[in-house]
């Protein structure tokens, strides 16, 4: 499901007084795209620079949507799972970039995040069409021989899978590294400051005029109207949230959440939030998702070995930082982190 047209709510900031003449206009927009929605502020010279910086970095994220999703339409990602076969499929270079980088990630995460999940997330019907009863052992089984990142081989310009029947699923990855490129369409038009919010996940570039930051609030799930757990500051980085809340079924009684185990194959209970930060949106997204899957102990190891951090509210309500990652009475962050290699 894709809205058209946009909300755009121009607010000028005519007087802020610490302003370069070249950051005075605040422009906000939201936009309904790969099923969730994207809320950008940007500040810019004027409202025709912003307008036209926000439709490039609109329009980036939508030919991503295309190319990466996998239920619908003859992108890439939606080819290759039709096919399922063994063979080399041609894809656009950033395609194989995503899948490049969940590998990494499935590799980094010990196996918690895994981009050929889609046979598991399909019998649990995280695709529509199945009945409310939960899958069946047999069903589980058959499913899970599917779902293997060791299975997948990448080239330059293609991707194969070395079994049949396999499929991608990048829902864990794919909306990060959309932020990563709508916010590098948004540099090339001359935007240096600005917030992106894509459901539950930030991405910062330079912060607004007169602050040092981005405040980023990450909710309390224990108390959702209460305190939020932290808010981070955010520049140049990102910071994403896995929760079972946004997507659920019931299954045999049961409500159970779409972020699946894949050793187990089934949804993952012992978490119940986590949050990723790292300077990279995509890492954010991959390990937010590996963070839940993983749970608090392994997430913080995960996070070290990835030059980022986490923040994991456990199933009991106990929450594990990353020792990076502090939190102060007044519910400010700070992270202390080294930019990962890029
Ligand atoms: P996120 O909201 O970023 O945590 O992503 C959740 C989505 O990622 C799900 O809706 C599935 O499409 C997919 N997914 C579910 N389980 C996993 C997993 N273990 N590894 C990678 N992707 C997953
Ligand atoms: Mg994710």
């Amino acid at each position: 499901m894709r809205a058209h047209g946009v909300t755009v709510a121009l607010l000028v900031w005519g007087t802020v007084a610490s302003a370069a003449p070249a950051d005075t206009v605040r422009v906000q927009a939201a936009r309904l795209t790969m099923g969730a929605l994207l809320d950008i502020t940007v500040f810019a010279a004027d409202s025709t620079q912003a307008a036209g910086a926000l439709e490039s970095a609109y329009a980036e994220v939508a030919r991503l949507d295309t190319l990466l999703t996998d239920w619908r339409g003859d992108g890439d990602i939606a080819r290759l799972n039709a096919a399922g076969d063994t063979l080399w499929h041609a894809v656009a270079p950033e395609t194989r970039e995503v899948v490049g980088e969940a590998l990494r990630w499935a590799q980094l995460s010990r196996g918690a995040f895994d981009p050929t999940i889609r046979p598991l997330v399909v019998v649990w019907g995280f695709r529509g069409g199945v009945a409310s009863r939960a899958p069946r052992a047999d069903e589980l089984a058959a499913a899970r021989a599917r779902v293997g990142a060791r299975f997948v081989r990448v080239d330059s310009a293609a991707v194969r899978f070395t079994r049949t029947g396999m499929q991608l699923d990048l829902g864990g990855i794919a909306k990060g590294y959309a932020l990563d490129r709508a916010a590098a369409v948004l540099e090339t038009h001359g935007v240096r400051r600005a917030l992106l919010d894509f459901a539950g996940q930030a991405l910062a570039l330079d912060a607004p005029p007169g602050l040092d930051a981005w405040p980023v609030v990450i909710d309390d799930p224990r108390r959702p109207r209460a305190r939020p757990l932290a808010v981070v500051p955010l520049v140049r980085a990102s910071v994403a949230t896995s929760s079972q809340r946004e997507r659920t079924v019931t299954r045999g009684g049961r409500r159970v959440g779409h972020i699946l185990d894949p050793r187990s194959g089934r949804p993952v209970r012992r978490t119940r939030q986590a949050s990723a930060f790292a300077a990279r949106a995509v890492d954010a997204d991959a390990l937010a998702t590996a963070a839940f899957v993983a749970g608090a102990g392994d997430a913080a190891q995960i996070a070290t070995r990835a030059h980022a951090s986490v923040l994991v509210v456990a199933h009991d309500g106990r929450v594990t930082r990353s020792a990076k990652f502090r939190v102060d009475a007044r519910r400010r962050a700070s992270i202390a982190w080294t930019p990962a290699p890029r």
